[in-house]
């Protein structure tokens, strides 16, 4: 049977009818009222979700062209960064800090382990040269979430640093409080948490963020955000958006809004609970630290088992696609992506299907029926 794909990876992720539809309506000007009148609205909205007073600015091109912007508007050549690594996302942090030429050092920890806030800080304290620090919140490569609220309080007690945050699988899944937890810069993508295909990316600016611009010697045009800032106090974009990617983002984040914040990030937790209780209960190890599992994603180490001959029956039996591990952790561990527009149904049926395709490979270490009881229970139990 064909079309019955089940996206279960961390991105892109599920896309609601609603959105699809409004996905297939023809454009229109990128300059009429009508369109003008769409920024103005889906700008409100990303203030809502971001939680803040100050600016989102919305950019055609993926997560990275977001994670770009929020260093070459910020930062001078030269400029000491620290980065925190931890995963994929955290050495992509590392990579762009050092393609503009930034001096820049590194806080790692191993993959699966979350940063250490403690480590930051005794940095920050020695050092008051440093202008910014980097971090992804939920890293996406590992299923970790990083403690980025105590993060970002210790760059607030430092003189000039500020903080710049991917929370590219965080935003739309847990909560992120911009203004509260004093974030500087957020980066983020349609395709994550928003329920939309691919294709815009957004970067969120308070107020130190716009006085950090005002000395920023890096090179930039496309990514100039001082003009998208122009731009949006008009209503309007510096070029042509993806106009038809901003009829879906009005939708997905209307429905959002009706959600509501709270509902949003309680369904996250029970779908990583439920994930993560089920995948332990058929006797499987969780790749994450235990506390720090992400809320948008469930690395599992199926030791001794090759995780990508899982991951394959599981998309060949039942065509649910989960992802794989990269770099060094590939045949080592699967991920399961449980962000954005996905319910309780889709989580049964991705353990049922794990557990299945377990089954099959003569690796199911528990009776028939565990894992499915154990998610079964916990969503039962934590309602909604
Ligand atoms: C998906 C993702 C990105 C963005 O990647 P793009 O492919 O450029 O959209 C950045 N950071 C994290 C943590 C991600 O999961």
């Amino acid at each position: 049977m064909q079309d019955k794909l089940t996206l279960m990876i961390p991105g892109p992720t599920p896309v609601p009818e609603r959105v699809l539809k409004a996905l297939g309506k023809h454009p229109i000007g990128h300059r009429s009222q009508e369109f003008q009148q769409i920024v103005k609205r889906t700008t409100e909205l990303l203030k809502w979700l971001h939680q803040t007073n100050g600016d989102v600015l919305t950019i055609t091109g993926s997560g990275t062209a977001a994670m770009e912007a929020a260093i070459i508007n910020t930062l001078s050549q030269g400029d000491k960064v620290i980065c925190g690594e931890n995963g994929k996302f955290g050495e992509r942090w590392v990579k762009v800090a050092k393609a503009y030429g930034l001096d820049v050092t590194t806080i790692k920890e191993d993959w699966g382990k979350p940063l250490d806030p403690e480590k930051f800080k005794s940095i920050l304290d020695k050092d008051d040269e440093i202008r910014a620090v980097i971090i992804t919140h939920s890293e996406t490569s590992t299923g970790i979430i990083n403690d980025l609220k105590a993060i970002s309080r210790h760059v607030k007690a430092h003189r000039n640093a500020i903080i710049i945050a991917d929370c590219v699988t965080s935003l739309g899944a847990c909560n992120v409080p911009m203004d509260e937890w004093g974030i500087d810069v957020i980066a983020s993508g349609s395709q994550k948490g928003y329920m939309m295909p691919p294709g815009l990316s957004f970067v969120a600016m308070n107020e130190n963020a716009w006085e950090a611009s005002k000395r920023s010697n890096l090179p930039k045009f496309y990514l100039d955000l001082q003009s998208y800032k122009k731009s949006i106090d008009k209503d309007s974009n510096p070029f042509t958006p993806s106009v038809n990617l901003y009829f879906a983002l009005e939708e997905s984040l209307s429905m959002m809004k009706d959600e509501g914040l709270s509902s949003i990030f309680n369904r996250h937790k029970r779908h990583m609970n439920a994930t993560q209780e089920a995948m332990k209960s058929m006797g499987l190890d969780l790749f994450a630290k235990d506390g720090f599992g992400s809320p948008a994603i469930t690395s599992v180490e199926p030791t001794g088992l090759d995780a990508e001959t899982i991951r394959k029956t599981v998309k060949v039996n039942f065509d649910i696609l989960l992802a794989g591990g990269q770099d060094h952790l590939k045949g080592k561990i699967f991920r399961i992506g449980h962000l954005g527009f996905v319910n309780d149904r889709d989580i049964i049926t991705a353990v049922a299907a794990i557990e299945s395709a377990l089954d099959q490979l003569n690796e199911l270490k528990k009776p028939l029926g565990t894992g499915v009881a154990t998610a079964t229970k916990i969503l039962n139990k934590q309602s909604n």
